[in-house]
Formats: structure tokens, C-alpha cells, sequence
């Protein structure tokens, strides 16, 4: 395919780059392109929530930058934006130096996604009125990161590269050194994919000669790799991502435009990606759960690659519903698949085996057999506006831990396991998200297993953390024990905190409590801490914190219904613990969105 001669063909045009990205200017004068830039002042606010695929996000914001209104016209608007993605979310430009170590730490060591969409206006004048024919497309580049010591990150974060740069890094200059290797464009990870620029350029400016789309006939069905060049060459020059604006929705990966293959497009009867995603996302979890507590992982973990029959011994079942269940697992990026075998990919192995250092096991086994079980109830609990534990468990009582979560030795060592995996995961994270240096002496209130108050303890040489949880939770804590000398500087205290006098502390620690409980039960609490929180003093929550019209975070919203099926609580968003917390006498009250799985608010007591 021509690739330069389309840029020839420009040089007529009035063409318009409407990004500022003093990187997208390079690529593109350096291809020989002429332009005129005028950065868009579209702001980057679509709600990502409402996107099926990190793609489709970076198209819409790229063609919105395109067609702003203003401009003078022009022959050709060009509007660009990328993004990085990392397990499933999008890490935009780094706030601060923490949330730059907060990305960082997320890509260290791992694979991730960089999407660029790009969107091609043209424009032109009929009768007076402005007509915009858009075509749209997007890149994908896979770039995966060394595993980098905490001294590295914090030199690059220091050297204040990352501050303007999605996802933290600038793969183009000291960024280049944290990358291993990458799959795909490089220019794309830069922030703009020449290549596939030049040939939608190409699709739409030098259509192909009538001649050359014969070479290509096929006399039988073409394979699928074919059919990609088909659709390329073939394209009647609209190209295969063009829309016209208010058009469709966007294509989902894998599927072609209906247009190259139906004569009578039915783009709209189809149902997009995101919602099949979304009806099927029962059968991912349970099948998630299923190979975990069949110990599918473990039983990768000392030898492999094994096959489908010897990983259905090991595990005690069926060949044929193995070999099923492992072509999940590996469709999910949870297992390797060879033709030698199954094997763990980094994700598994960190992750899912029963007894990692950052297993997920306790958190995945209370969700299958728990949470799963709850969930089934939802439309109960929606009737009755009331936790379903009494239906899952059998039993009956008023004490949400003592009668539920805690109604045998069994259910409450389950019930800490799942509480140890998943805050151990997010510990580090919660621990550094503010500089808690100031303080000399914490209490995590609801502490349970001491996870956190340990990663406190390790961060902050001078603090002492005193862990405060029900007298049965704090006997058992002693099996999640780290080892260590900062365990010397955590203490463990029994008690009630609705109603015992709380351990002297000049930071109080509430991490996943508060969510726990009804309102009038959160203003008991707070009206305690307040009291025993000495001016000047600091408190710390721990939540997952929705969004203030709670219709943008996902995860946050299905964690509020959690608490509708399994407490008597729900979440909240930072103007709503602002509120809280300002009532019972707590001032400066500010929130670092960590990313992960519980975001972060510090307080000070007035
Ligand atoms: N903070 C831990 C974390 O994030 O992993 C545990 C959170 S768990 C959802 C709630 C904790 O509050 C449990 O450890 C539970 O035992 C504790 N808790 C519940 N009721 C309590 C009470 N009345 N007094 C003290 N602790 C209580």
C-alpha cells in the first residue's frame, strides 16, 4: 500500500491538527505532513463508564477534539488521543508524584495496552452548511515494563517526566528505560500510530485502481487473515472504520463493519460488545472461582506445562470439563497455552495461588461461596432494602459480625482470610497514599488481621500501630503474622469500638468499617473517634469512593450493592464522607483515588 504519496496529496489541503501534544507535531512534520495546529479545547470529561472498550473512549474523545465547532473551515481536522490501560482501567495523567507511583507500581513488571483513536473530519461546504464526514480508527500497542526496583520509580518520578504523560511514562525519553519490549507501533505509544494513519489516509485519498482489486479475487473462501487484506483493499474508499457523525455505535474488536459483509447493514439490531460482556460476566467470575477452588493454579505451580488430562488427575476431575475450563482460563490470560501444555502466566502465579504472597484466594473462595450465593438474592434484597445473609446461612440474629459473619470458628477465619488477601494487595498503596510521617502512634479501628497496620508499620519507622478488633478476631489474627521487625511496633487491642474506650492514638484508622454500617450506626462511630481524636490528630478511611453523581465508577457501585446484600451499609463518595466528617468535627479533609481496589480520605480533627 502507498503509504507517502497520500502526504503528497495533502500538501493541496488546508489541514488542521487539533492537539496540542508537542510529540503528535513531531511524528507528524517529520512525515512530511503540513498543518496548522489548533489545540482543541474539548475537555477530556466523557464518562469512561459509558464506553464499552478503552478504545472506543479514546475514539469518541479524539473525534470530539476533531469537530469543535469553531474552527475556520478547514479541508481536513485531525484529532488524536491516547491512553494506557492497565488490567481493564485507564491511568490518565498522573496528579501528583504518589498517583505517578501509583501507575507506576500498577505497570511495573506487567504487560499493558496503549490505545490511540484517532479521528479523520472532512469537512466541506454544501449550500452553506458545514458537512463533516468522520472517519475513525484506533491502535493498539502492547508495552510491557521491566520489573524496576522502588529506587528506579522514584528516580524517574523525581526527574518529573511522568507529571504530563498518560499513565505516567513517556516511552520516547527516560520513560525508554522502563520498558522491556513492546508489541505494535511505537508511534503509538508516543502518542500517535503513523503508519495505520497514513493508511486510512490512503483508504480515503487514493482509493485502489480497479486493477489491483482484481488481483485479490478469491475463487474460495479466504482465510481469516485474508479476509483482513480483503476488507482493506476492497473498502469503497469510506473506509472501513468511517462513520458519519451521530452514526453507529463503534465496532467492537473482532467484528467487521457490517457493510463489508451485508448488503442490508444491521449495525443497530446488533447488541454491542459491552452489553454482552455484561450478560455473560457471571459465567467469567464463576468460572474465575470454579478453576480456584479446584486448585487449578496450584496445580501448575511446581510443574509445567501439563496437559488437560494430567491437570484433570491432579485435580480430581473430568478431562473433557478441564480441558474446557483451561481454555477459559487461558482465552483470559490466567493460563499459558502450548501445544506442550498449560502453564500459570504471571497473573495466576502472583495472584491466584492458594498461598502466594499476594493471593487472592481467601477474597476469590468468599466471593464464590459467599457472595455468589447473596447476589442470587438481589432482587430480595431490593424488595426488602436488607442484607440476604439470613437466607444464605440459615441463620437468624441482629449481630451483623457476631450472628453472621462470625457464626462459627470456621465462617470467621474465612471471613479474615478474605479480608487479609484483598487488603494485602492494596496495603502498600493505602499506606503511602498520603505522608503520614507526622504521626508517631495509630489505632486501626476494625483493624482484624492486621494487614494494614503492619504496612504502616514497615512505611513509617516511627509509628506505632495498635490493631483494635473484636476479642474472637484478635485471637485468631496471630496466623497472618508477617515476619519482620516492624511486627515489634503493632500491638493488638480486644474490644468493642461501639462501645469500649478506644486505644490512645494521635491517627485513627477506619479501613472498610465505615461501609459496614447503617447511617445513624457511622455517626455513633465518628461521634466516638471524635472524641477520643485529640486536636491536630489525623483520621484515615478506607473505602472504595463512588463518584459524586454515582454514575461513573463501576466497581464502586457494584461494591455499594455488595453491602446491600451483605451488611447493612453501602458506599460513599468523598463529598459525602466531606459531609460526614465535617460534622463530627473533622476539618481539610482530602481523597487520593488510588486505583485500586479501596481509595483513600484523611482528615484532621479541628
Ligand atoms: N479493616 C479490615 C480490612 O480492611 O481488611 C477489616 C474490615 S472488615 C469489613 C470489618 C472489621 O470490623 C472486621 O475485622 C470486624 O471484626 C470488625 N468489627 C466489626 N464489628 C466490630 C465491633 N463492634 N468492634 C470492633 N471491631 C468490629
Amino acid at each position: 500500500m502507498v503509504l507517502y504519496p497520500v502526504i503528497r496529496q495533502l500538501l493541496e489541503r488546508r489541514v488542521v491538527l487539533a492537539s496540542a501534544s508537542p510529540r503528535r507535531q513531531d511524528i507528524l512534520t517529520n512525515a512530511g505532513l503540513r498543518f496548522e495546529v489548533v489545540p482543541s479545547r474539548f475537555k477530556e470529561t466523557l464518562r469512561k463508564a459509558a464506553f464499552p472498550t478503552a478504545y472506543a473512549y479514546a475514539m469518541e474523545t479524539a473525534k470530539q477534539k476533531a469537530l469543535e465547532k469553531d474552527l475556520r473551515t478547514p479541508d481536513i481536522v485531525i484529532g488524536a488521543d491516547t491512553v494506557v490501560v492497565a488490567e481493564g482501567e485507564i491511568l490518565e495523567k498522573p496528579v501528583d508524584k504518589p498517583d505517578a507511583y501509583r501507575m507506576l507500581s500498577r505497570l511495573n513488571g506487567k504487560e499493558h495496552s496503549v490505545f490511540t483513536g484517532v479521528a479523520i473530519v472532512r469537512c466541506s461546504c454544501k449550500d452553506g452548511r458545514l458537512d463533516a464526514d468522520v472517519s475513525e480508527f484506533h491502535e493498539e500497542t502492547r508495552v510491557r515494563f521491566s520489573q524496576l526496583s522502588e529506587e528506579l520509580l522514584w528516580e524517574y518520578i523525581h526527574s518529573g517526566e511522568p507529571l504530563d504523560k498518560a499513565g505516567g511514562y513517556g516511552i520516547q525519553a527516560l520513560g525508554a528505560m522502563l520498558v522491556e519490549h513492546i508489541h505494535g507501533d511505537f508511534f503509538n505509544v508516543v502518542g500517535f500510530p503513523l503508519n495505520r494513519f497514513c493508511k486510512e489516509l490512503a483508504k480515503l485519498y487514493c482509493p485502489p485502481r480497479p486493477e489491483d482489486v482484481q488481483r485479490v479475487k478469491h475463487d474460495s473462501i479466504p482465510s481469516v487473515d485474508t479476509f483482513e487484506n480483503l476488507s482493506d483493499v476492497e473498502s469503497d474508499g469510506s473506509s472501513q472504520c468511517g462513520a458519519r457523525v451521530g452514526g453507529g455505535p463503534p465496532q467492537p474488536p473482532g467484528m467487521k463493519n457490517t457493510k463489508d459483509r451485508d448488503p442490508n447493514p444491521t449495525v443497530e439490531s446488533l447488541p454491542p460488545m459491552g452489553l454482552l460482556q455484561l450478560i455473560n460476566g457471571f459465567k467469567a467470575s464463576k468460572a474465575l472461582f470454579t478453576a480456584c477452588k479446584m486448585k487449578v493454579f496450584d496445580s501448575l505451580r511446581d510443574e509445567a506445562p501439563l496437559s488437560a488430562l494430567e491437570i484433570a488427575r491432579k485435580i480430581d476431575a473430568s478431562e473433557h470439563g478441564t480441558g474446557q475450563l483451561l481454555d477459559v482460563c487461558a482465552a483470559f490470560g490466567l493460563l499459558e497455552k502450548t501445544e506442550r501444555g498449560y502453564s500459570n502466566t504471571d497473573l495466576a502465579s502472583l495472584y491466584l495461588l492458594s498461598d502466594g504472597e499476594y493471593s487472592l484466594h481467601g477474597f476469590i473462595m468468599r466471593n464464590n461461596d459467599l457472595v455468589w450465593p447473596l447476589f442470587s438474592h438481589l432482587e430480595f434484597a431490593m424488595r426488602e432494602g436488607t442484607h440476604q445473609l439470613h437466607r444464605v446461612l440459615g441463620t437468624m440474629g441482629k449481630h451483623l459480625f457476631q450472628d453472621f459473619h462470625y457464626g462459627s470458628q470456621e465462617k470467621r477465619q474465612q471471613f479474615m482470610a478474605a479480608m487479609h488477601s484483598l487488603i494485602n494487595v492494596a496495603a502498600r498503596q493505602v499506606a503511602t497514599a498520603f505522608d503520614l510521617s507526622q504521626f508517631t502512634s495509630a489505632c486501626d479501628l476494625g483493624g482484624c488481621t492486621g494487614t494494614l497496620a503492619h504496612e504502616l508499620a514497615r512505611q513509617y519507622p516511627g509509628l506505632k500501630v495498635t490493631v483494635f478488633d473484636l476479642p474472637d478476631v484478635i485471637k485468631d489474627a496471630k496466623c497472618f503474622q508477617p515476619d519482620g521487625p516492624e511486627t515489634a511496633r503493632v500491638s493488638f487491642v480486644p474490644g468493642d469500638f461501639f462501645r469500649d474506650t478506644y486505644p490512645e492514638a494521635d491517627l485513627y484508622i477506619v479501613c472498610r468499617v465505615l461501609h459496614d454500617w447503617p447511617d445513624n450506626q457511622v455517626h455513633q462511630l465518628l461521634s466516638r473517634i471524635s472524641s477520643s481524636c485529640k486536636p491536630g490528630g489525623g483520621l484515615l478511611v478506607v473505602e472504595m469512593l463512588l463518584d459524586e453523581e454515582k454514575r461513573e465508577n463501576q466497581g464502586a457501585l457494584l461494591q455499594s450493592l455488595n453491602m446491600l446484600v451483605q451488611t447493612m451499609g453501602r458506599e460513599r463518595s468523598l463529598g459525602e464522607y466531606r459531609h460526614l466528617l465535617e460534622m463530627h468535627g473533622f476539618t481539610d479533609v482530602r481523597a487520593v483515588y488510588t486505583g485500586s481496589a479501596v481509595d483513600v480520605v484523611l482528615a484532621t480533627r479541628a
